[in-house]
Formats: structure tokens, sequence, C-alpha cells
């Protein structure tokens, strides 16, 4: 089939993390990548989890990847797969590939082939191991348990034509006869991988570039058994900002420690696209611009670098963009996260009154949070010691004037506006000069939203009472 008409079937990626730790952030943008790809298509984006490897898989590692994809909001189709489930299918295939004279049984032990390997190495000649039983008559099996390997081309190439990568050619002479089905009846993981992806009707694969050479070992995989090969698009992995292999020492490398840092899922879903793809100079963008946007062309070539900076302005943009009561919503979802205390209903209703200035200007949640402690703590007011000093006798003589002038008068910052500009006049102070000893009393500091903002989120009495304890 012609790559452009293989190009036209409905789209079908999937994600197929390892659950082997954590979820890594590189695995988050692979997900993310493969789920604007597929549903800006209107086609299919699946969850494989690859537990074959028991040993190292766990049931946390898996839970953790379901809660950072739905963190993330990437919901896939269907149920998640586990992988090691579909053994005896790959078992099977493996058979078949024996049956079509694509793979054959080797007979070689461990032993044999690490002695020869030492051979090898000593006699400095290539270590690839060439199976002595690729052509030997059947009569001669012996009765012993047996690996079974692909017949692999050993001439010509071996050519993935990969969306990001370009064309990226393979010596077959290079590449041993894979095993694909292990004594034990196990399969490898380079035949899984081609199997689900086969049965799983998969499209497109869109995966780390350290993937790539496996793609043509995949390749002959897929050939053996007349199966068609995939899309490519091996992508470059995620690098620290100083442009080595992204580790610990960089900061969070794992999804569920972003959320707990505070980050708005649609902030970080903002940033991950654009890391490493892009659309024109466009920065900032919503989920449905991405989806309407993004494409296999964007991907580029370079190694991505996480810049916790951009990551930041994206998230305080998104925040300040955001509905109230869903902004309102994914905070309380923060709390939760972050085994912070639950807000109370009065406490829920003040920040959704006071969210349209709380939003402006908070990178993070944790941010938004220490702007709206005024409202969410209750009188006293303690003052920090900085604020503390804009409460000398003076100033808290003025506070103390000010309450008659709020008793009666509408609630609204046109009215407020007049209303402290004239006491200040009154006083033969600036604004400024009032607006410190008010941002004490009602906040208890010096950084707070406006003092109108204030006033109007803490309505009249709560706004009188504290100005009164200052006084
Ligand atoms: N399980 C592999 C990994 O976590 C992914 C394999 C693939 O995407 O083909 O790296």
């Amino acid at each position: 089939m012609s790559a452009a008409r293989r190009e036209d079937r409905p789209v079908v990626t999937r994600i197929a993390p390892s659950p082997t730790g954590y979820m890594h952030i590189g695995t988050a943008r692979t997900a993310l990548f493969n789920w604007l790809f597929a549903r800006g298509r209107g086609g299919k984006f699946l969850l494989r989890i690859e537990d074959t490897d028991r040993e190292r898989s766990s049931p946390e590692a898996t839970a953790a990847i379901l809660k950072g994809m739905t963190w993330l909001g990437l919901d896939w189709d269907g149920e998640a797969v586990s992988q090691f489930d579909q053994k005896d299918r790959h078992a099977a295939v493996a058979h078949e590939m024996l049956a079509k004279g694509a793979a054959y049984k080797c007979f070689s032990t461990q032993e044999e082939i690490e002695a020869f390997r030492q051979a090898a190495t000593a006699e400095k000649r290539s270590t690839l191991f060439h199976s002595p039983w690729r052509d030997a008559d059947p009569a001669t099996h012996p009765d012993a348990p047996y690996a079974i390997r692909m017949k692999a081309p050993q001439t010509g190439e071996t050519v993935i034509d990969d969306k990001v990568q370009g064309a990226v050619t393979f010596r077959n002479d290079l590449l041993d006869d894979m095993i694909v089905l292990r004594s034990d009846g196990t399969p490898t993981y380079m035949l899984a991988v081609v199997v689900d992806d086969h049965d799983m009707g998969v499209t497109h694969v869109i995966r780390g570039d350290d993937h790539l050479a496996n793609a043509a070992r995949q390749t002959m995989v897929y050939d053996a058994m007349g199966w068609q090969v995939p899309v490519w698009a091996h992508i470059p992995l995620i690098f620290g900002p100083d442009g080595k292999k992204l580790s610990k020492r960089h900061g969070a490398t794992g999804v569920e420690e972003y959320q707990i840092m505070g980050y708005p899922a649609a902030g970080m879903r903002n940033y991950l696209t654009r890391l490493g793809w892009s659309h024109g100079d466009d920065e900032f963008f919503t989920t449905g611009q991405a989806l309407e946007w993004f494409n296999l062309e964007g991907i580029g070539r370079a190694t991505a670098r996480l810049d916790f900076k951009k990551l930041e302005n994206l998230c305080g943009q998104h925040i300040a963009a955001s509905d109230d009561a869903a902004l309102l919503h994914e905070l309380e979802a923060f709390l939760a996260a972050s085994g912070k205390t639950k807000l109370t209903s009065a406490q829920r209703h003040k920040l959704l009154a006071g969210m349209y200035c709380l939003k402006e200007r908070a990178k993070t949640f944790p941010e938004l949070i220490e702007k709206a402690e005024f409202a969410l703590n209750d009188r006293p007011v303690l003052p920090d010691v900085a604020s503390a000093k804009s409460l000398d006798v003076v100033s808290r003589g003025i506070l103390e004037t000010l309450p008659p002038r709020l008793q009666s008068v509408s609630w609204t910052k046109q009215t407020l506006e007049p209303i402290l500009t004239e006491h200040a006049a009154a006083n033969g102070i600036g604004f400024g000069k009032l607006a410190a000893p008010i941002r004490a009393a009602l906040a208890g500091r010096s950084a707070t939203p406006s003092v109108y903002d204030m006033m109007l989120v803490l309505g009249r009495d709560e706004t009188i009472a504290r100005l009164q304890d200052a006084a």
C-alpha cells in the first residue's frame, strides 16, 4: 500500500508506557502528542501498559500513569490494555512466523552464545551472533528447549520513512536474527509491541527517538507477517535547560510533581505541546487550538529543553483566562492531590466571588491561594511585620474615621473610589498613604489585590469590622 493511502486510514494512536516507576514528563508529552494527533482528526487514542517485564512492573506505577493521564485530561478510548495479558497471542504469532518460514527454532544455549561472544571479542571480530540453526535441517533438531528467532534479511537495507527524522537507513547485515519468543515461551518486547500495535489497529506510532533503531527491527516483523507498517514519528527527547539529559537535578521529572506544585493542567498541556512542536510564533494557545493545529510536520528535530520560566508564564496566562468556576474546581483538586486542607463552603463562596481578581498574575495554585489569603482567613487579621509599619497612630486615626463614610453607600468600585479619594484628601494625604493601612487592616500584608477588589470580595460588614479592628 502506498504511503499516501496508508496515511488516509482513520487515525489510531497509542501511548505504551512501561509501568516501572513514576510517570515521566517525557512520557506525558509523548502521550499528549498522540492524543492531540488522534483527537484532532476524529481518531482513536489508546493506552497500553507494557507490563511484560514482571519484575520491574508494579500496579502502583500503572496507577501513577492513569492518574497522570487523567490529570492532564488525556482520555483514552476503551480500557487500558495490559501487554502481559496478550502473551498467548504473542506466542501464537511467533509460531505463525515459524510456520511461514519467517522464523526458525534456535537451540543455541545461553552458554554457547556467551562463549561465542567472548571468543569474538578476544579475536576482535563482530560479536553479532549468527545462529547455526538458521538453515539447519529440521531432521537434525534435538528434543530440547528452543528460542524462536526471526529469519532477518542479511543483505540490503531497511529504510524507516520517519515523519520527523526523514528517511533513516539501517544496514541489515548489522542486525542479528533477534529472538521473538524466548525458550521459556515468553515473548520479547520487539515482538509484543508489533503484535499489539497491529492488533489494536495503530496507524501512527509517535514515540521517543530512543526507539528509532527498534523501528527497523519491528519493520522486519511487520514484513514477515505481511502486516501494514504504521507511520513512524520519532520525536527528540526532552533535555534539561542546560542541554543535558533530563534528570532530577534539573527539577521535577515526574508528572505528579507538577500537579502537586500547582500548575494548571491547561497550562501544562500548552507548555508540553510547545516543547518540541511549533505552530508559527504561537506560544499561548488553548487545547482547542492545539487540537486543530497539531501535526507531525511541526515537530522539530532538535532536542527539546525544559524551560521552567516559560512553563510558569504560560500557566499564569491559562489561570487568568480560565472560567472562574472551573478554576475553583481545579484548585480544589490541587488541594486534594497535594494533601492540603479542604475549603469550607464559606471559603469556596469567597473564592468564587473573588476569582475575577485573584486569577490575575498567579502562575500556580499556591500563588493564587496566597493572594486569596485575605479572603480565606477569618478575623482578627494579624498583620505581618512589613504591613504592621503602616498602622502607626496617625494611620489608625485615619482608618477610624473611614467606616462612617462606608455605612450606607452602594458597594461598587464606582462608588467606593471617590469616597476613598475624598477621605485621603480630607486627611491631607495621597491615595497611596491611605491604601497601605487599608491593606494592612484588610489583609495583614502589603502585597495584595487592589483595595477595592478586597473590599468587594469581603463585603461591607467584614470590611468595616476589619477597619475597626485595626483602628
Ligand atoms: N514501552 C516503551 C517505553 O516505555 C514504549 C514503546 C513504544 O512506544 O513503542 O519506552
